[in-house]
């Protein structure tokens, strides 16, 4: 498979970095310090603030799972498939101790819920979620970081 002369953006456009560290992009209420993922240009989400006023924050890479499944059903439109077939994947709920909120997100390509249990530590990394027209787009996953791979 030739990489080079693909391009690679993300997915979901200001929600994560795609550098060699990635990391998620939140909001920081400048009234009441409430982080928002994903970030907002509107309103707190804390419903006794009403700030509307944010500053740009990059969230913790790391984080420990908090609840997880897996996806054995086809998700119904608008999910997208490039090759007409489904692939079963982990979702995990994870926590971000800095930051005290849950992030959801799959799970890395190659881990599935035998990999994961309440706590186990996870990392985020981004990988190519789909690919049209030789440009893949990428999405933010976390990857277990104590399992044997
Ligand atoms: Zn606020």
């Amino acid at each position: 498979m030739n990489t080079e002369s693909r391009s690679r953006v993300p997915a979901i456009e200001g929600w994560f970095t795609t550098g060699p560290s990635p990391r998620l992009c939140g909001t920081k209420c400048v009234e009441c310090n409430n982080i928002t993922f994903p970030p907002t240009e509107q309103f707190c989400a804390n419903p006794a603030c009403s700030g509307r006023e944010f500053t740009e924050i990059e969230l913790s890479p790391t984080g420990t799972v908090w609840s997880y499944t897996d996806a054995q059903y086809q998700p119904p439109p608008p999910y997208l498939f490039t090759d007409g077939t489904y692939e079963p994947f982990a979702l995990a709920a994870v926590k971000l101790e800095a930051e005290q909120m849950i992030v959801l997100a799959q799970v890395a390509a190659g881990y599935g819920v035998q990999d994961l249990a309440l706590g186990t530590e996870v990392e985020l990394v981004v990988e190519p979620l789909y690919e049209i027209d030789e440009v893949e787009h990428l999405i933010y996953r976390w990857k277990p970081t104590k399992v044997g791979k």
